[in-house]
């Protein structure tokens, strides 16, 4: 029988009678996922997926890699199935792990029998496996403690399957079980990483961004939609609407107290984002906000910038220190992107000394003198959408 591949489920098995609508979008999730890599069958029994390839054809190494990046699988292993009976566990293990066992200084076999109808209960399976590999393989001990290398035997209904050490999958619960959210996505650190992290529990992402063109060049949109290409690897296909800030800025430039106008401008993005989000079914904002790494990420700041919207306001990364900020942005590829020097607007027309400790009072007062209404319904019509994707 063709190799192929158990996913296993996370936090998923813990959601009760939801269960099920859990693993039907899982399943197709994973389904469309394995698309561009040819025909694959995907059944979910059991808190596992298994993937089959249907055909010769398939790229199972690009469908491989592909699967680490499923939200809702929190493990998952190449196997190769074969008959429930010794014999074939035995062949098989030799044919498909032989080569790994030769090259351990130990072993030991752990099996699992979910189909409980096999003759042998689960700790007798190992050691008949066992005895028999450690005939094959006389040079590797066998050490069930702390062994070099684990051969795994699953008896399950359809079949058996043999594979060796499972890998660690992207955790998170399936994409679209917990609804949709508009991030604000700058060409920074932050906002890819705490997109990541709300997507990672089961939200569809939409993006949003603020182009201050000629303020910031092309490039810098070209940078922000390869981070959006870039997160897609893990959020499935996302919408980046870009809108045109130009005018906003300058109005604010003209006509705001110097020290307001960060706090101006996050809030007339505020307030886009969500005017953007309800009109395409987000429930919340999301922002790479974090407590006091810059003048407007004070309490004071956010909670002027957060009254100016309804819709919750998700930052994930509100706790974290930088380090840990960063070290997230290399896991999931978007570091070296978001390090290239294009400028972002926040940085076009920054206050030399910019208000920390901000009140409501005196951020309506600095807003006053703007026609709030006509900047923003100009800066939605000045809007571009664009479709990204992982593949093609
Ligand atoms: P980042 O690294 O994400 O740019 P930052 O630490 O530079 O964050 P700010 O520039 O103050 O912080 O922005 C705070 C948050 O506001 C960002 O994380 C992002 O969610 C949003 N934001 C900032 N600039 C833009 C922009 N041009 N378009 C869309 N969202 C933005
Ligand atoms: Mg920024």
């Amino acid at each position: 029988m063709n190799e192929m591949f158990l996913l296993k489920l996370g936090e998923i098995v813990l959601k009760g009678g939801n269960r099920f609508q859990f693993e039907n979008r899982l399943k197709t999730n994973v389904a469309r996922r394995m698309r561009p890599f040819g025909d694959f069958r995907v059944s979910i029994v059991q808190s596992t997926a298994y993937v089959e390839p249907e055909n010769a054809d398939c790229d199972l190494d690009g469908a491989w890699e592909a699967c680490h990046a499923i939200f809702g699988v929190v493990s998952l292993c190449r196997c190769r199935p074969c008959a429930k009976d010794l014999d074939a566990i035995f062949d098989t293990a030799m044919a498909y792990l032989g080569e790994d066992l030769s090259m351990a200084k130990s072993f030991k076999v752990e099996s699992r029998r979910s189909d409980k109808r096999f003759p042998l209960t689960s700790i007798g399976l190992s050691q008949e496996i066992g005895g028999r590999l450690a005939e094959a393989f006389p040079d590797v001990t066998v050490d069930v403690h702390h062994p070099d290398y684990t051969v795994y035997v699953e008896v399950r209904d359809r079949a058996a399957y043999v594979h060796g050490p499972a890998e660690p999958g992207a955790g998170g619960l399936p994409t679209g079980v917990g609804g949709r959210a508009m991030l604000l996505l700058s060409g920074g650190i932050d906002s890819p990483v705490a997109g990541y992290m709300i997507a990672k529990r089961g939200v569809e992402l939409e993006c949003v961004h603020f182009f201050s063109y000629p303020y910031t060049s092309e490039l810098a949109k070209d940078k922000v939609l390869e981070l959006a290409h870039l997160m897609t690897r893990y959020c499935g296909r996302m919408t980046v609407n870009i809108v045109g800030f130009t005018e906003i800025q300058e109005a604010i430039r003209d006509n705001c107290p110097e020290e307001f106008f960060t706090l101006v401008m996050r809030r007339f993005m505020m307030k886009i984002a969500e005017r953007i989000a309800r009109d395409h079914g987000c429930g919340c904002l999301v922002t790479g906000e974090n407590l006091g790494q810059v003048a407007s990420q004070t309490m004071e700041a956010m909670a002027v910038t957060g009254a100016c919207v309804d819709l919750p306001i998700f930052q994930p990364l509100i706790g974290m220190d930088k380090e840990e900020i960063v070290t997230r942005a290399r896991q999931i590829g978007t570091m070296e992107t978001s390090i290239l020097p294009y400028e972002d607007c926040c940085t076009v027309f920054t206050p030399r000394h910019p208000k920390t400790k901000p009140t409501l009072a005196q951020v309506d007062a600095a807003c006053a003198p703007l026609d709030l209404e006509g900047l923003i319904a100009r800066a939605l019509e000045n809007t571009e959408l664009v479709k990204v994707r992982w593949h093609g």
